[in-house]
């Protein structure tokens, strides 16, 4: 075997195989390209679309038939997103393995349609402590563990760690953060080496924005410029800027920017603010990123693939049915970050309502509400206090997940209006837990009902501690240790839940469900003692543990209440565009049926 050539990175072998009968026959053949790396920054300021781009990126380099990886870099020291404030951070999102990652983990799985693994998620906080520990168990030899080699050396290791475990011809590395932090500079030291080493294989992407001062009205290039250069004095040339803005990019500005930061004028790709985020491959499939991005890496062109049918279907459709429209209740209490409203903290939630009401053929209108302003109810049923008839004009009312005490007594008083009033109710996580208490104290007449979570001596803990996390909390050992990622549930035949799970399927026929596995965040658990008190007083619980231990499930029947339902899991993680959560899209559906008329 010998070998012949390097044509277009692509390694051509001549292989000499014998005939049976004898003398030789000489087949050519053509090995894989070398592994691919596009590296996604951003320059000027965060929150400008990095995730967006990088998902929408993998989905049009997928549809055109590559495997494709993503991986996201969080340059913070955390060592995962699970101890961060959700109104600093946004959602933690929570991956099969349990690994608690940023929220645009979430907009790649959804992008991509399939399940990421814990290597495509990197932290500062993962390195320095895999370099640290090296060093304690002298893997450094002695040496002095620095920065550079160390710490670099140890991140470009992750890139392709996580490159071959998945199996990809191409990774799609997102740098959190801005050209120009501290924080990220050693993730950029690491893809410059990579590219260093292997010239036609990686490509720089800058994700920047290009603001439009009102008293000026003119869009204004100086800042995207600026983050160029000083991406440059790391020693990393942009090779593509996906320039985001309130407005498509004229060709002047287009041509500006190229000759200011070197580049073609084709490498400059206007991304300008749009309506919903699912149209972001399409608009790139039009800007024909896809083929800059294969010529830039040596890779011969690919014609896109009849999928790519299916999702444009889809991102058109998620637009649609303006005219019926369908008010959606999400009862929470991470919304207020100063004066803004951050919705960020629900992203996951958001994005599954948008999934099930395009199939549905409804447009949700969410109303962000915050608990705390229903915190004082009548104790009588039929007195209805001004601020409560709010949610009669709602159509399903969601109480999410949520950890602590604050705005706990008004989500419990918004589940007892649901409940009393029949206005679909969906509680995620802590919304099941407080849908059982409000149960326990209304309806089964446990005034003292509540979790430990709140009073941990409340004479009725209807809601518990898990017993092993009791352990953890005493040791302070509070990072990763939930009951973290996907576990089955067995479902109760003829419930809402199962004839939800059994009779969904976008193209496929009905198909007997009874059991489901999803994803997990939790400390606390309904408490197996009043199981059967909750039970007799007709809670439902549709969903359990395989042993039969753990609620995974309640609801109420379809006769007393039309959609009164929660999950001690959170089936918002594995919604997705083309493949909508059937418990979303059954809450959807009975919404719509509340609505009459449409
Ligand atoms: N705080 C509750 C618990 O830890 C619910 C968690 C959640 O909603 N993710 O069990």
């Amino acid at each position: 075997m010998k070998r012949m050539a390097i044509r277009s990175k692509t390694i051509v072998l001549k292989v000499k195989k014998k005939r049976p009968s004898g003398g030789h026959i000489r087949t050519r053949v053509v090995f894989k390209p070398h592994h691919k790396y596009i590296f996604v920054l951003g320059g000027v300021m965060s929150g400008v679309g990095k995730g967006i781009a990088s998902s929408s990126i993998g989905t049009i380099l997928s549809a055109k038939g590559f495997a494709i990886n993503l991986v996201k870099v969080d340059p913070y020291l955390n060592i995962d997103a699970g101890t961060m404030n959700p109104t600093e951070h946004g959602e933690a999102f929570v991956l099969n393995s349990g690994l608690e990652t940023d929220q645009d983990m979430g907009n790649y799985e959804r992008f991509l349609g399939r399940d990421l693994s814990p290597h495509d998620y990197i932290t500062s906080g993962m390195v320095y402590r895999d370099v640290i520990e090296k060093e304690r168990a002298l893997k450094y030899g002695g040496k002095c563990v620095e920065a550079i080699p160390h710490i670099r050396d140890n991140i470009v290791e992750r890139f392709k760690y996580a490159s071959q475990i998945n199996k990809s011809e191409i990774s799609i590395i997102e740098i959190g953060g801005t050209v120009g932090d501290y924080g990220n500079v050693m993730f950029i030291e690491a893809a410059r080496v990579l590219k260093m080493k292997n010239p036609n294989d990686v490509v720089f992407i800058m994700v920047s924005y290009l603001p439009t001062p009102g008293a000026l009205g003119e869009m204004k290039s100086r800042p995207t410029q600026n983050a160029v250069h000083q991406l440059a004095s790391y020693g990393v040339n942009t090779d593509i800027i996906i320039a985001r803005a309130s407005t498509p990019l004229d060709d002047r500005r287009k041509e500006k920017i190229a000759a200011a930061c070197n580049i073609p004028t084709e490498h400059v790709i206007s991304a300008p603010d749009i309506q919903s985020i699912y149209d972001v491959p399409v608009n790139f499939e039009k800007d024909m990123l896809a083929e800059i991005l294969l010529e830039t890496l040596s890779l011969p062109k690919h014609k896109t693939s009849d999928t790519f049918k299916k999702w444009k279907k889809m991102a058109r459709g998620i637009k649609d049915h303006e005219d019926r429209p369908l008010n959606i209740a999400i009862v929470g209490k991470y919304f207020n970050t100063g004066d803004f409203i951050l919705a960020d903290s629900y992203m996951s939630v958001l994005e599954a309502i948008k999934f099930s009401s395009y199939i549905v053929k409804v447009k949700p209108i969410i109303h962000t509400i915050n608990s705390r302003d229903f915190e004082v109810m009548s104790k009588v049923k039929s007195e209805k206090i001004a601020g409560f008839t709010l949610l009669d004009t709602m159509d399903g009312v969601i109480v999410p997940g949520g950890f602590g005490e604050s705005g706990i007594e008004g989500k419990l008083n918004v589940i007892r209006y649901c409940r009393e009033n029949k206005i679909p109710y969906f509680g995620l996580c802590y919304g099941m837990q407080l849908m059982t208490i409000e149960y326990a104290r209304n309806v089964v007449g446990l005034d003292m009902a509540n979790t430990a979570e709140i009073d941990p001596k409340a004479q009725h803990l209807v809601i518990d501690i898990m017993p092993d996390q009791k352990k953890k909390l005493a040791e302070g050992k509070y990072g990763a240790s939930m009951r973290l990622g996907i576990y089955p549930a067995k479902l109760l035949k003829g419930s809402i839940a199962q004839e939800a799970y059994s009779y969904f399927g976008l193209d496929k026929l009905p198909k007997l469900t009874m059991t489901v596995k999803e994803r997990h965040r939790h400390r606390y658990e309904v408490n197996t003692k009043y199981i059967k008190k909750l039970e007799e007083a007709g809670l439902v619980f549709s969903g359990k543990s395989p042993d039969g231990t753990l609620m995974e499930i309640a609801e109420l029947p379809r006769n007393i209440h039309p959609f009164f339902l929660g999950t001690q899991f959170h089936p918002e993680f594995l919604a997705r565009p083309l493949a909508p959560h059937p418990l979303f899209t059954e809450f959807m559906k009975v919404a719509k049926a509340r609505r009459k008329g449409i």
